[in-house]
């Protein structure tokens, strides 16, 4: 149990991919406050094994008749919580055509559904991947959107519809969008399990781990001190704690809002390695790669217009914090 944060007695959310990495520490957040969860997804990408705070129901967005059939079962509920779609960036380039359809029409039908019920606040979850390519750091949500991938283009299309609603239907909104999430829960019952793994930290932990004999570090002649990229990590309990600020600001009266969920803080892929071999005591094996396609040099959020409107700041991301959670969810996932 978490320290109380704000008092959710007697409310229930819908959290869409509330299976999800993301979604399960949102969950828990909310029934760490008193509130109760109500998990919408088609565990695509989520797990049920994950949904352990209230209950679930098994839909896919795409489904429209299916969607409103579940929104009008819960139909009194006030919030509803965004998180489900597809978020693998290289998949989205092949297949454009799977991303729009699960990624935008899901989130027509979630809207429209919600037009038809109780529900007029959304709390969505976007990216900084929507972001042009800029080196105007730390970012400010004022710089302009110019999405390189077909995941940030998705992302960027709903957030659009998101508006015109608010525009024409009165719908309340936070869009928060998130920079890289990390970490997990101190428990270790909940983390990052993403199938296929592309991410540094958990591709990272696995080479501690001998579980792949090496990693590979895309660029290493950037224009940056050590050479490799530059990442805002921030903690999945913070991005979590950004949600419970959300509700609360609905309830102060924010009605609409575009926010950038980070820590204001640039950190180095290799910074990351070095901090794996402190934490874990193990060395993580690499060999410099070329660089990844679509990879900007470096990214990092300016979070002044998070603590003004959501008064939120970063509590858990500490990079020493982050790598030491997700060293001991992987733990117990692999009984080491
Ligand atoms: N990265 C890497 N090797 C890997 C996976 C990622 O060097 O096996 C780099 C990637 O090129 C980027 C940084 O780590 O510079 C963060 O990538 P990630 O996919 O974790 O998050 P993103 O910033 O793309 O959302």
């Amino acid at each position: 149990m978490t320290k109380s944060i704000y008092n959710l007695q007697g409310r229930e959310f819908i959290v869409v991919g509330g299976g999800g990495y993301i979604g399960s520490h949102v969950c828990k957040m909310i029934d760490d406050n008193s509130g109760t969860p109500i998990t919408f997804d088609n565990f695509s990408a989520g797990h049920k094994h994950a949904v352990k705070w209230g209950q679930y129901v098994d839909v896919d967005l795409r489904d429209r008749k299916a969607t409103h059939a579940a929104f009008q079962k819960h139909k009194n509920v006030k919030t509803v919580i965004h998180l489900a779609s597809s978020i693998e960036v290289g998949i989205g380039e092949k297949q454009p055509a799977e991303f729009y359809d699960n990624n935008v029409t899901g989130a027509l039908n979630l809207l429209m559904a919600m037009r038809e019920t109780d529900a007029d606040r959304l709390i969505f979850s976007s990216t900084c991947a929507t972001y042009g390519e800029t080196t105007n750091m730390p970012l400010l949500e004022t710089e302009p959107q110019n999405p390189f991938s077909v995941y940030g283009k998705t992302k960027l299309a709903i957030e659009g519809m998101i508006q015109s609603f608010h525009k024409a239907y009165g719908l309340n909104y936070v869009t928060l969008r998130y920079f890289n999430a990390s970490g997990a829960d101190d428990s270790g019952e909940i983390g990052e399990e993403h199938n296929p793994e592309t991410h540094l930290i958990p591709i990272a932990l696995e080479a501690a781990a001998g579980r792949r004999p090496r990693m590979k570090i895309f660029g290493t002649d950037y224009g940056t001190p050590d050479g490799t990229c530059i990442r805002d990590y921030i903690h999945v309990n913070d991005i979590a704690l950004a949600h419970i600020k959300s509700e609360q600001a609905f309830d102060n009266g924010l009605s609409n809002a575009e926010v950038n969920i980070g820590t204001g803080v640039g950190i180095s892929n290799l910074e990351i390695l070095q901090t794996i071999e402190r934490v874990t005591g193990k060395p993580v094996p690499y060999d410099a790669a070329p660089r990844r396609d679509g990879d900007l040099t470096q990214l990092y959020a300016d979070g002044t217009r998070a603590k003004e409107l959501l008064e939120f700041m970063p509590q858990h991301s500490n990079l020493e914090n982050i790598i030491k959670t997700a060293w001991n969810f992987h733990r117990q996932k692999w009984d080491l």
